[in-house]
């Protein structure tokens, strides 16, 4: 499978000369699979540009959404493949109450946003998940779920397909100060010995106390679980708005230094817009 990172900033969309290198744009990742068929993780605002890719698919689409805030949703109404009729577009989100309608597409209502949702000519299936769950809705994947520890909750993702597997796992606080959903051990067992971890990196030490329970990881903690979990590479992913180029770089370099005194097999690295790589049963490499 080929893994392209369309953003990877958390919380919102940032632009500047500091940001140039890892880019601005908020939660979107790309996975094709060898049968070409489009998975999507997240609705960042990345996903308009990867939308004028999609546009010329003749194959299906799965978005799957870990959940609803804002930097996981706003480029669903910029999203090209959505305003054409040919567009066949499936949309697995946390499950919402029989009433409810998904804010994914609520926040096409008039209101927020000059289109309605229900005016779009894609031929659009929602699907509503849940946790501790597997589903085959492709063949020859499995799909699993685990509730992530964020505040309004939300899903994570292990996908195993073509023999490998690929977790996505944003935004989730290891940590929470208060009883989590899912305890540290849980995700070590569910991560256990995947080959590539997608994983919110979005604090450093320095943010901690005043941002616990904000919903979100330290790196130190994200690579005390890469490494418990025995995981073969991890991901870097979901960047706080205010963090640097310069910060970022000096970052990757402290996980390597990490995980090399710890004498570990676990290959870090800092995800950036534009970065594509290939993952399949001899590993993890550039495209
Ligand atoms: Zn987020
Ligand atoms: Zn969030």
């Amino acid at each position: 499978m080929k893994i392209s990172f369309y953003g990877v900033r958390g919380s919102v969309s940032v632009s500047g000369q500091q940001f140039v290198k890892y880019g601005g744009n908020t939660s979107c990742v790309h996975v094709e699979l060898d049968c070409g068929k489009h998975l999507i993780f997240d609705a960042g605002t990345g996903l308009k540009d990867l939308g004028n890719v999609l546009i010329k698919t003749d194959q299906p689409i799965y978005l799957l959404l870990s959940h609803h805030h804002w930097d996981h949703i706003q480029g669903f109404p910029f999203f090209a493949p959505i305003h054409f009729a040919k567009s066949d577009l499936n949309l697995l989100m946390p499950a919402v109450s029989e009433n409810e309608v998904f804010p994914l597409l609520q926040q096409m209502g008039g209101r927020t946003f000059p289109l309605n949702y229900q005016d779009l000519p894609a031929q659009i299936k929602t699907i509503g998940l849940v946790e501790n769950s597997n589903y085959d809705f492709l063949t020859s994947t499995r799909l699993s779920t685990l509730a992530l520890n964020h505040p309004g909750s939300g899903l994570a993702y292990k996908l195993e397909a073509e023999g490998v597997t690929l977790a996505y796992v944003t935004d989730n606080e290891l940590f929470p100060p208060h009883a989590p959903i899912n305890h540290y051990d849980e995700w070590v067992k569910f991560l256990h010995g995947v080959d590539v971890l997608i994983h919110d990196a979005q604090y450093v030490d320095e943010d901690m106390p005043h941002k616990c329970g904000w919903g979100h990881s330290t790196i130190r903690q994200v690579i005390k679980l890469a490494q418990d979990a025995e995981v073969k590479n991890l991901a870097l992913f979901h960047h706080d708005h205010e963090r640097t180029d310069d910060q970022l770089d000096a970052i990757a370099k402290e996980c390597d230094t990490l995980l090399h005194n710890n004498n570990n097999l676990t290959h870090s690295f800092c995800t950036y817009q534009g970065l594509s790589l290939i993952l399949d049963k001899n590993g993890l490499s550039s495209v």
